[in-house]
């Protein structure tokens, strides 16, 4: 539980060239350094002096529809950037095990029932935009997307639930080593997941 003002701008779990070939070493670089830290600096200069400073982070992004636009967009952008690094590994990708598998299996027929879904949630995101996988309330897996930098945390999204894997599909993101192939960028993601990070996330949501 962080208050707005309390959070931190971290560095990357690992360098920027850890995930080559799958997303390369300029483009985390910008995306982290630039973007990232840009969604950071301008949600706490639109908190400061305000009663957010002071709210928790994730409570205020489940009220966001009662506070500015600038919060929206550069909370869900430090919230949404946050989750993604942590998803992503060098020894990412393969299939997840235990609990969090049995669920995908449950609630989507199979792990390439699952993978399916969420590519094309974030190939057919139109604009900027991120895929997610998300735990509903009462346990349930959904896979879903939201524009700009929305999240299903909060109460404006069409998908509510607590995100567990998201993938960033904004430009920023592939640009520079996909430009408009979205989808090889979409399909190499897969090589990067996390799923033991994943599979954390799921048990701290249900
Ligand atoms: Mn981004």
């Amino acid at each position: 539980m962080t208050k707005v003002s309390e959070l931190i701008f971290q560095g990357l779990p690992y360098a920027y060239n850890a995930l080559e070939p799958h997303i390369d070493a300029m483009t985390m670089e910008i995306h982290h350094s630039r973007h990232h830290k840009a969604y950071f600096d301008n949600l706490q200069a639109a908190v400061k002096d305000t009663d957010m400073a002071g709210m928790e982070f994730t409570e205020l992004l489940r009220n966001i529809s009662k506070f500015p636009v600038a919060v929206r967009n550069n909370g869900g952008g430090h919230y949404n950037h946050e989750l993604f690094w942590n998803i992503m590994s060098a020894q990412g990708g393969g299939e997840p095990q235990g609990e969090l598998a049995s669920a995908i299996a449950r609630d989507f027929g199979s792990f390439a029932d699952f993978r399916e879904k969420f590519s094309n949630a974030a190939k057919t995101r139109f604009g900027s935009g991120w895929a997610w996988l998300c735990v509903l309330p009462g346990g349930k897996l959904e896979v879903c997307s939201t524009p700009n930098q929305d999240n299903p945390l909060m109460d404006v999204s069409e998908c509510k639930g607590q995100p567990i894997l998201g993938l960033d599909v904004w430009e920023h993101a592939y640009y520079l080593k996909y430009q408009n192939k979205r989808p090889d960028y979409v399909s190499a993601f897969w090589n990067l997941v996390d799923w033991n990070r994943v599979g954390s996330n799921f048990k701290q949501a249900i």
